[in-house]
Formats: C-alpha cells, sequence, structure tokens
C-alpha cells in the first residue's frame, strides 16, 4: 500500500490488530443468521511524510451509509465542548449576523444550533442521512454530500465562501485527505479560519489508545504530518491547541496561504519540537506498541474469565467504535460480557459488530445491577460513572480496559 498523502510505499507497521468488521456496522436480529465482513485492522506509517494510516481495504461509503448511528448529541460533555467553542470562536473572530459558518462533519447540529443561537448563518455537511435529518429538525441547513475539493469549490461559487469552518473529529476518517484539505482552501474568504479537531497521535502512543484505532478512522494525526499535509494543499496552520477531549485531541487553526494574514504565535513550532524529541519523525516511537496492545488484551481476556468462573454478572457500557476494536481485538462474546449499554435509542436492540454482544438502555443496568461494569468510552468514564453513581452506592464496580485494566 502508499501513503494517502504522499504516496511512498508503505513499509513500517505500528500494530496489527487482526481483523474486525466496520466499527459502525451495528447488526439487527435478523442480521444474525447472516455472515459478516471482516477485515484486516493494521496500521501503517509513511516514513517519507510519517502520517500513521489504517491499511486501505473499503470504499469510505461503504462504511459511513445512512444508517450510521453515531449521534454527537448523546454525550452531554461534547454538546458543552461545542458550546465552548462556539463562544470562544465568535468573540475572538467577531462573527456576527454577516458572517458565514460552515461545519463539516455536523453530524446531528450539536455544534451548529450553539452557532443559529447567536444568530450566526451557518451551514452543515454531513453525509450521513440519519444524523442530517436530525440537524434539520434543529432548524439548520445541511447538504448532505461527502466534503472534498468540489464541493468546497461549488460553495463558494455559490456566494457562500465561510468566515468560519469548522471539522471535529472528522480529518482522521477522510480517505483521501488531500483533497479534503483542498476543500477547505477554497471554501474560505480570503482571510477566513479553518480550524481542525483530531485526537492526537502522540497521546495514542503514549496512552496505549489501541482501541481508537478502526477502519473508519483512516489517518493517526501529529502537528509534524498535518503540518505538511495542510502546506500541500494550500493551507497554513497558525496555531494549535492542545484538548483532553478523546483521550488527548489538537485544535489546529489554519487558513489560505494565498491571502490569510493570522499570525502565528509560536505554538505550532512548540508542538512540532515536541514531537521531534518524542521521536514522532522516526521508527522507533512506534516500537513496543504492539506489545503494549497485547498485554492490554490480556488482561481483559483474564479478568472477564476469572468473572465468569467466580458466577459476576459482567456488562459494558457505551456502544462506539472503540468498544468494538477492544471486543474484537480480544475476542470476547457473550458468555464473557452480556451486555452493552447505550443511551442511542437507534443502537438499543442491535448487535455489536464482531462480537454480536447485545445493546440494551439503561434501564436494563437497573434492573439486572452487574457485578462489574467496563467503561468502554474510556474518555467518558467521568461521565458515565456520574450518571450511574446510583449503581456505584449499591456495589458495582467501574472498570476500564485501556491503556491497563483498572478499577475506576
Ligand atoms: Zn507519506
Amino acid at each position: 500500500m502508499n501513503c494517502r498523502h504522499c504516496s511512498a510505499r508503505l513499509g513500517l507497521q505500528m500494530v496489527d490488530l487482526g481483523s474486525a468488521p466496520p466499527s459502525n456496522a451495528y447488526l439487527t436480529r435478523e442480521a444474525l443468521d447472516r455472515p459478516e465482513r471482516w477485515f484486516p485492522l493494521r496500521v501503517l506509517v509513511c516514513e517519507e511524510c510519517w502520517l500513521a494510516q489504517t491499511q486501505d481495504f473499503a470504499d469510505a461509503h461503504e462504511l459511513f451509509d445512512g444508517s450510521y448511528a453515531y449521534f454527537s448529541s448523546y454525550s452531554s460533555s461534547w454538546v458543552e465542548h461545542a458550546r465552548q467553542y462556539v463562544d470562544a470562536m465568535a468573540s475572538r473572530f467577531e462573527l456576527g449576523p454577516d458572517a458565514l459558518v460552515v461545519e463539516v462533519a455536523s453530524n446531528d447540529g450539536y455544534l451548529l444550533q450553539h452557532v443559529k443561537a447567536r444568530g450566526i448563518p451557518c451551514l452543515g455537511v454531513e453525509p450521513t442521512a440519519s444524523t442530517a435529518a436530525a440537524a434539520r429538525d434543529k432548524g439548520i441547513k445541511v447538504i448532505d454530500e461527502f466534503f472534498g475539493t468540489s464541493l468546497g469549490r461549488r460553495l463558494a461559487a455559490n456566494g457562500q465562501a465561510a468566515d468560519l469552518t469548522a471539522a471535529n473529529n472528522v480529518l482522521a476518517h477522510v480517505p483521501d485527505i488531500n483533497d479534503f484539505l483542498a476543500g477547505f482552501a477554497a471554501l474560505l474568504k480570503p482571510n477566513g479560519v479553518a480550524t481542525f479537531e483530531f485526537p492526537h497521535v502522540l497521546r495514542l502512543l503514549d496512552g496505549i489508545q489501541f482501541d481508537t484505532i478502526y477502519h473508519e478512522h483512516f489517518s493517526y494525526l501529529g502537528m509534524l504530518s498535518v503540518d505538511r499535509v495542510m502546506r500541500a494543499n494550500g493551507l497554513t496552520p497558525f496555531e494549535v491547541e492542545e484538548l483532553s477531549t478523546h483521550g488527548g485531541s489538537l485544535r489546529v487553526f489554519a487558513q489560505r496561504t494565498d491571502t490569510g494574514r493570522h499570525q502565528p504565535n509560536g505554538s505550532i513550532e512548540r508542538l512540532m519540537a515536541r514531537e521531534r524529541s518524542a521521536g514522532l519523525d522516526s521508527a522507533s516511537v512506534y516500537a513496543g506498541f504492539q506489545e503494549k496492545a497485547e498485554r492490554a488484551r490480556d488482561e481483559l481476556v483474564m479478568f472477564l474469565i476469572e468473572a465468569k468462573r467466580a458466577g459476576r454478572r459482567v456488562a459494558a457500557y457505551g456502544a462506539a467504535a472503540k468498544g468494538n476494536t477492544l471486543l474484537n481485538f480480544a475476542g470476547v462474546r457473550p458468555d464473557l460480557v452480556r451486555y452493552v449499554v447505550d443511551l442511542n435509542p437507534s443502537k438499543q436492540g442491535k448487535f455489536m459488530p464482531g462480537s454480536r454482544i447485545p445493546i440494551v438502555g439503561p434501564e436494563t443496568l437497573r434492573h439486572q445491577r452487574p457485578n462489574d461494569l467496563l467503561v468502554l468510552p474510556w474518555n467518558l468514564l467521568h461521565e458515565v460513572r456520574a450518571q450511574n453513581d446510583s449503581l456505584a452506592q449499591l456495589g458495582t464496580r467501574f472498570m476500564v480496559a485501556v491503556p491497563r485494566l483498572t478499577e475506576a
């Protein structure tokens, strides 16, 4: 396979997680009678541009179909994160009724609802029909297409050039990162600002966050690789912030290379220096990651088998992509984890891809009161624990498996 950015041959492997079905391919009860498609799940690293990337295997449209079930608004901390972002951007860039904010991967309108509430014109781009419909219910205009250079150009030509674009947790999810980024250079007004939030690969490596690897997640990004890919596509980053979201993310501010006038504040250079000293532009930083992932997996499997032998009831919380990577890498089945609780009604009654563990609503927790609750989205542990404090009072143990098996 060749690099998605620079086309160099990929020779360095970061991790091999075996194989898994697409992590958002939740199964209906009828689908349990049919086989699933499993694909290799490996991350390779380009030794030319240091972009870490999931091995190619399928067309993106097959993965993000109209039934894609992730609704951002089901996480209250994420909606609050979006509100704070909108407040900060609106005041810093003085956005008013003459401005236009475009969000790419606008999901169910979790972010643009705050833009709209401030009276700032906005537009969402969201190819997933179910979430786009939820955003329209909030009164937000949504274009249901995949974003790229052609859509960016078309919007700008139609008088919809953007003062601010937001792209949260989508840059890592696009197969053609060059075409995607060039789309922002085409869409921005001359001095417009594009912000991108994505998990930081340095935090993935430090935190052994192997479960954030899945097929729909094509790239694992750091400042060194993003700087290079942006500059090759008409964008210049001028500032970066480190965020605690998703186990440690970056928010990169970029502008058009040809016309942008925002002054860099030195944060990009400082972060790139840190990444160099951590070895992110060398093969050595990736060595040992496989063994660490396997150790976390082995601890989880041993714990689950011991719990089963001891007659303890184990359930999991959060039917998200992370959980599917972990459960499938570990070969967990419903005999070890009885069910997964999720707040999203569109997932309830379905089954986790691969592991085929049933997904149920939160009321099941109160009725069945598990001895151990494995919180799969460890980044939401605090939120999940607070929402279920009564369970903890009654003796349920809250566990996380990454980076090591730990009682929370
Ligand atoms: Zn490359």
